[in-house]
């Protein structure tokens, strides 16, 4: 195990490295910058180091816009784990200090009766006046007991009924995140995995035809080595958003991976879902990039989409791997176009209808 002196001498060296980065690019020392320039010191979080590293070779410092996208897409992103954690205990906390509550109205609860049952035994031997006004007396006073305790009882349980409707709300919104890309807010790939089996699992059920699209940005690569990797990202987020744009209902939009980007559309026929995608295409198709913070043209990106419908026996596996061929059908055949199954380019591969 590490020694607190070896600790302190270790973040102190990163520290210093992130101060000197912020003294020479001349900086301001916030937090927000602070903490990017420590992380990156440390070197735990490669991509964080390689879009820095862009960022510099290109301009020689970092924006404030810069900053801000670091920090949203690489450090913000990586505490969700933390925040699930805290969730997660205070609600065992908060569980815990119910079961205590249930346990002490128990207990409350039995010595009430038991006091009634000595009553009873008391009234069941010979009794005066006065030993009635006692009995009496004894009973109100552990009616009022249990009714105090009943009342405490009642202000604990209220102020937990508060505490957990609000753990309530702080997991969904961390469910939700967990399940959100950070770049695009686009559903994740984890998100889609679990939209693309339940829409399989419905549309078995319901009867109804069901389509997958996979849509990926054509020479992505390219674009990326010209204008450094932040630009890329821009181009991502408006690439998800024309797909975001153009699906609707209960279309799930989602980012599959890197550049690739994919929608499970239920209750939609193959040619439905071309129609979608034609619109998708052009949409990204006729975007004149253009570099904010400089004015600089960029050109345009284009996409290649690739689409397939659900057959009888189809698992999320092999629906994908048919979208996939159509995609790498649509990549061959030169780009920037969508492929289905019925079309002749993958003819071979496919006997599906067009509905
Ligand atoms: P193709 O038309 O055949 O799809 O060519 P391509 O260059 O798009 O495909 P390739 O698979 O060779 O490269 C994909 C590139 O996408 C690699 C990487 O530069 C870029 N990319 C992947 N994820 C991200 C990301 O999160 N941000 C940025 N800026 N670029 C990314
Ligand atoms: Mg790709
Ligand atoms: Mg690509």
């Amino acid at each position: 195990m590490k020694s607190q002196a070896d600790e302190h001498e270790r973040t102190m060296a990163f520290a210093e490295i992130a101060l000197g980065q912020i003294r020479a690019l001349r900086q301001s020392a916030a937090p927000r910058n602070y903490e990017i320039w420590y992380t990156y010191a440390t070197g735990y979080n490669p991509s964080l180091n390689q879009v820095v590293n862009e960022a510099l070779s290109r301009t020689g410092s970092l924006t404030q816009n810069d900053v801000d996208q670091i920090y949203d897409n690489h450090i913000a992103s990586t505490r969700l784990t933390d925040r699930i954690d805290s969730v997660g205990s205070q609600f065992m906390d908060e569980i815990e200090q119910v079961m205590a509550m249930i346990d002490a109205a128990v207990g409350n609860a039995s010595s009430y009766s038991e006091s009634l049952a000595n009553v009873s035994q008391r009234l069941g031997g010979a009794v005066d006046r006065d030993g009635l006004r006692t009995i009496v007396e004894s009973l109100v006073q552990t009616a009022q007991e249990m009714e105090q305790s009943n009342k405490k009882l009642d202000a604990h349980l209220s102020a937990s009924k508060q505490e957990i409707n609000q753990l309530q709300q702080n997991l969904e919104a961390v469910r939700t995140e967990s399940l959100t890309d950070p770049l695009t807010s686009l559903a994740n790939r984890k998100y889609f995995d679990m939209a693309l089996d339940k829409a399989i699992a419905d549309a078995v059920t319901k009867g109804e035809p069901m389509s997958l699209m996979l849509t990926d940005i054509d020479h992505f690569k390219n674009f990326n080595d010209t204008f450094g990797h932040l630009t890329g990202d821009q181009v991502l987020r408006l690439v998800a958003l024309s797909v975001k744009q153009n699906v609707k209902g209960q279309d799930l939009a989602a980012r599959y991976g890197g550049e690739e980007f994919a929608v499970v559309l239920p209750d939609t026929v193959l040619r439905s879902a071309i129609t979608v995608a034609e619109h998708i295409r052009r949409a990204v198709m006729t975007k004149e990039l253009m570099k904010r913070s400089t004015g600089e043209h960029l050109g345009r990106v284009t996409v290649s989409i690739g689409l397939a419908s659900m057959r009888p026996g189809d698992t999320a596996q092999t629906l994908i791997e048919r979208a996939d061929k159509c995609l790498y059908a649509a990549k061959r055949n030169g780009r920037n176009r969508v492929i289905c199954e019925a079309d002749p380019e993958v003819a071979d591969q496919t006997q599906t209808q067009v509905a």
